[in-house]
């Protein structure tokens, strides 16, 4: 990555005073992660911080929220939030509709945007963008502009940040999972990062109905005739039934790539509005993400995701009709591995 644009992310910092931090809908352990820690590392600079997004956090990670207040989305409190503040970084995200409720405050004059990102892309929005698809985790890249000032890199710092790297590894088992990745989480460790007790805090299952929820969809796995494809729906109903949310089903779709002789996975989720969600996981092959982004979604090569307008049954035969394309187009020659390399998120 430039160093220009890192030099010029350095001057905002310098220079400007009134932060606010966000990340994208139904924030996951990176987006969360980054913000809590760059949000402590500008609060040890005298900066004021506001970590504002749209939505609340999955309870399990109600710990980054004893480090640094996590703030959901409100008209009035947004108003407030929006009217004297001078950066906005936004993280872990670039698509602008994944904002939600704070994406008009974008455009507000005086306010400079900043986009920190690691997924495939050319939306990014902001005055200055800095994206890396190669990083595993946006955590990392703002790992790469802390640790340049060493001594600001609390516990608490790194506790934020090995979380988001841990979320975004699938707990360091994902193909991004790289030297640079165990180098910086072996620096974290360093900085007194309990490995097992963050990991637990992050893989805490919440109550038991989680469990029977999981395993009802386990059961429930669908599979296409050949077995290239397996897939998992998800409705309001089980939710309800099981009291459950979304968050509830994180994790779940990388199970079944691991199967010998399956190329992707998808969870569909009935959104309740008539929209459905879709999230896909590559066994290495099948580049996902550019089905998601031909449907307005996107991410990384082997994890991506969209939601599609219309019902479930409608988004099912869309994504089946898409992943059986992109397999039959893969070369028969080349042996899968299915087993040997699952994605990174
Ligand atoms: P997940 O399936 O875990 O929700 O997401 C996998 C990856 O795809 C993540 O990097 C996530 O940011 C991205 N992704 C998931 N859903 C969407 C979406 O609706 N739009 C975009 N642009 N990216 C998505
Ligand atoms: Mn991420």
């Amino acid at each position: 990555m430039s160093t220009d644009r890192w030099q010029a992310f350095d001057q905002l910092v310098q220079g400007k005073q009134r932060f606010v931090l966000t990340t994208h809908v139904n924030p996951d352990g990176d987006g969360l992660g980054s913000e809590v820690a760059l949000g402590l590392y500008l609060k040890s600079l005298g900066k004021d911080v506001t970590v504002f997004n749209d939505g609340k956090f999955p309870g399990n990670f109600e710990f980054l929220a004893q480090l640094l207040p996590l703030e959901a989305f409100t008209p009035e409190r947004a108003a407030q939030v929006f009217a004297d503040a001078e950066v906005l970084v936004v993280l872990d995200m670039q698509n602008r509709d994944r904002l939600g409720r704070i994406g008009p405050y974008v455009d507000r004059p005086g306010l400079t945007t900043v986009i920190l990102d690691h997924h495939v892309g050319e939306a990014a929005f902001g005055h200055l963008n800095i994206v890396v698809p190669e990083k595993a985790a946006t955590g990392e890249l703002v790992y790469d502009y802390m640790k340049r000032d060493p001594a600001r890199l609390t516990l608490g710092i790194a506790e934020a940040l090995y979380t988001a790297l841990v979320t975004d590894t699938g707990s360091f088992r994902h193909s991004n999972t790289d030297q640079d990745v165990h180098e910086m989480a072996g620096h974290l460790l360093a900085l007194g990062v309990e490995s097992a007790v963050v990991q637990a805090r992050i893989n805490q299952h919440r109550h038991m109905g989680r469990l029977r929820f999981i395993g009802h969809l386990l059961q429930d796995l669908k599979t296409t005739e050949d077995g290239t494809v397996a897939w998992f729906e998800v409705t309001p109903e089980l939710f309800r039934r099981y009291d459950v949310e979304g968050s509830d089903t994180e994790g779940l779709v990388d199970f079944p790539r691991t199967v010998p002789g399956v190329e992707a996975v998808m969870m569909l989720t009935d959104l309740g509005d008539g929209t459905t969600k879709v999230s896909m996981r590559s066994s290495g092959r099948v580049d996902v993400n550019r089905i998601a982004q031909a449907l307005n979604g996107g991410g990384h090569r082997f994890a991506a995701g969209a939601t599609l307008p219309g019902p479930l049954a409608e988004a099912r035969r869309t994504m089946l009709a898409r992943l059986a394309e992109a397999i039959a187009a893969l070369d028969p020659e080349q042996r899968p591995y299915a087993a040997a390399r699952p994605a990174g998120a």
